[in-house]
């Protein structure tokens, strides 16, 4: 028998009384039933994302949204400033692309997060552009992005700011209307705590302005049809129907936890997590690492393809699934996620796994230092 513990940024662990609306019967979606159900959800996401305004929900993943996003705001030779600080700023700008906008890449070093003398500058050489596209944390590095001051200097130049927050929201505090956030995106299998398939996004007023002015070709993803048909907590297509049937559940257990305190847990587990990299001798891939997930570097003694064996041991020996690196960062980093359905016990587990891992590959580490770093980090913070 062996155990299988999931500790990777989407999909996360589910937790049990979520689990179970998954084995009720399925209702049918143009029913009062069902909008009923539809509403307490559109309740639970105008709390979780700190907005009065709509939250749309669309049946694809967190990159269907970041698609509806370009495709709805925007049209053809349209230029945006894309800050590409990995695979996901990299697919902002591939999206923006293939739309036939004009991409303007602030290109980050991997691990790196963003100056904002660099974006000033940018924006000030690009009096066209329309609108900065970034992420919150960069999944594919762990880094941290300066959010708030993206959005002020957005604000400043009359710039769109579009937010893909899908590891952030439901863990960083993004005030949505607070900050005056343009567009603000997530997915299901984030923080949410639901299996993929659901993603979700809110638009300001200034957004919806342009989306009325898109000229950009669309038709599963249309937002205006959507948010016609959501106000009346109705969806244009059939909808995730278990997902969010499942998703009244989840998202009632975080509120019941409440903001602050969801804010404070992830802070304390990626605390916990930094300690124990410390205490291990490794070394932090990202110079701004993000309370979503922690990059470290696989040891320096060891090949690329040693480095991919931490991981696979990992899942195969001891049933602790992590995620390594993507593209040219393969078998040189791993990440360990802290978020969702999460607390100071999985990442003592992830940590105790890494540790076995580590010793079976000839790596000195005295056993029971990142453990025991945990647990200090834990009870002091
Ligand atoms: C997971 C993730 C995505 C992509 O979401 P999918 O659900 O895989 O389409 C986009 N951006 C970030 C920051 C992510 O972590």
């Amino acid at each position: 028998m062996k155990k299988i513990r999931l500790l990777t940024p989407g999909p996360t662990a589910i937790p049990e009384s979520v689990l179970a609306k998954f084995a009720e019967p399925i209702i049918h979606h143009r029913t009062s039933l069902f909008e009923a159900e539809f509403k307490i959800l559109q309740d639970h996401l105008k709390w979780l994302f700190q907005t009065r305004g709509l939250v749309l929900t669309l049946t694809c993943t967190g990159t269907g949204a970041m698609e509806a996003t370009v495709a709805g705001m925007f049209s053809p030779g349209d230029s945006v400033i894309v800050v590409n600080g990995g695979k996901f700023g990299e697919r902002w700008a591939k999206i923006s692309k293939t739309y036939g906008m004009n991409v303007d890449e602030i290109l980050l070093e991997r691990g790196k997060s963003l100056h904002l003398q660099d974006l000033e500058s940018r924006i000030l050489a690009n009096p066209g552009a329309k609108a900065v596209l970034f992420q919150a944390s960069e999944t594919s590095t762990g880094a941290l992005m300066p959010v708030k001051g993206i959005v002020d200097i957005c604000k400043r130049h009359n710039l769109l700011s579009v937010c893909d927050g899908i590891t952030a929201v439901g863990i960083l505090n993004l005030p949505m209307d607070e900050w005056g956030i343009d567009v603000l995106i997530t997915g299901s299998q984030k923080a949410l705590m639901l299996p993929p398939g659901l993603s979700f996004l809110a638009l300001s007023d200034r957004a919806w302005k342009a989306v009325e002015s898109s000229r950009s070709p669309k038709y599963y993803f249309d937002l205006l049809r959507e948010r016609k048909m959501q106000e009346k907590q109705q969806t244009a297509w059939t909808p995730g129907i278990s997902l969010i049937h499942g998703g009244v559940e989840s998202l009632g257990l975080l509120r019941k936890e409440g903001l602050q305190a969801l804010f404070d847990r992830h802070e304390k587990l990626a605390r916990c997590t930094r300690a124990a990299v410390i205490a291990m001798g490794l070394e932090f891939f990202s110079s701004a690492p993000s309370p979503v997930l922690t990059a470290v570097k696989v040891p320096s003694a060891f090949t690329v393809d040693q480095g991919k064996q931490i991981q696979k041991i990992m899942q195969e020996k001891y049933g602790v699934i992590i995620t390594g690196g993507q593209d040219e960062l393969q078998g040189k980093i791993l990440r360990l996620s802290h978020f969702g359905y999460c607390d100071v016990f999985d990442v003592l587990t992830g940590v105790a796994a890494l540790e076995l891992a580590l010793a079976d590959l000839g790596y000195t580490v005295a056993f029971g230092a990142g453990t025991s770093a945990v647990l200090t980090a834990y009870r002091d913070s």
